[in-house]
């Protein structure tokens, strides 16, 4: 019998808007038994390619990724070695992260607080023929304020046979894996057959009120601590 294992598929770091360190988020990863996540930093796969590197101190393996911000939405791509540039249509970014054997997952599609692609540009991606081929949704985000975001994409996703993946979203180590997508066998790689073959589930629980009010807290001192930086660095001119 395969065992089934939790992986967080979504997690940010101090190299986009999180608060932890690397070496913070894959000690608490390892500390919890979560041995795959994947860094997905916004735009950047920067602080995911120093996990890969660190990794190898940890009981984690660590998939390269990148919370791509498109001109549609917000698309998390696993799997990644070279980073996609933010801004593209979601199908040329689909496109981009398949030629080099990545895969992506639509992020949080009903969060209407931030870029997310919503029913109308989820309908293109589901069917026989999809005219945006993505491999699965974020169907549970334990960062969303409001339970029926994610009660919303899981049944969009089911009504689409798209596969449904769970992440954490986590912007802060202590609520990584928080939410995570269930999958048959224990490496990354089984992660990925498991997404593409659509034998995975959602699961998880929401942030609590403290971690919304941390990391709310967190913001307004770094927030503070640029204000302050600008306010002592003298004007420079800046082109048009
Ligand atoms: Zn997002
Ligand atoms: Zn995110």
């Amino acid at each position: 019998m395969t065992l089934w294992n939790k992986a967080d598929i979504h997690v940010h770091t101090r190299y986009s808007d999180g608060h932890s360190s690397v070496a913070q988020v894959l000690e608490y990863a390892d500390h919890i038994g979560l041995h795959v996540i994947a860094i997905t930093d916004h735009d950047t796969i920067a602080g995911a390619l120093e996990a890969r590197r660190m990794a190898r101190g940890f009981d984690v393996e660590v998939i390269v990724g990148e919370e791509v911000s498109t001109a549609d939405g917000h698309l998390l791509v696993l799997f990644l070695e070279r980073a996609l540039p933010p801004g593209q249509p979601a199908p040329k970014t689909i496109a981009a992260a398949h030629e080099q054997g990545a895969i992506c997952i639509v992020a949080h599609p009903f969060d209407w607080l931030v870029s997310s692609f919503g029913a109308h540009l989820l309908r293109y991606c589901g069917g026989d023929n999809p005219a945006w081929p993505v491999d699965g949704v974020e169907v549970f985000n334990a960062s969303l304020p409001l339970p029926g975001m994610n009660a919303r994409a899981a049944s969009v996703a089911a009504m689409l046979g798209l596969p449904a993946c769970g992440g954490s979203d986590a912007h802060h180590f202590s609520t990584v894996g928080l939410g995570y997508t269930l999958f048959p066998g224990t490496t990354a790689d089984d992660l990925r057959q498991a997404i593409i073959h659509g034998d995975v589930q959602a699961g998880g629980r929401s942030w609590a009120a403290g971690h919304y009010a941390a990391v709310a807290s967190l913001r307004a001192r770094r927030g503070l601590a640029r204000a302050a930086r600008a306010v002592t660095r003298p004007v420079r001119a800046t082109g048009r």
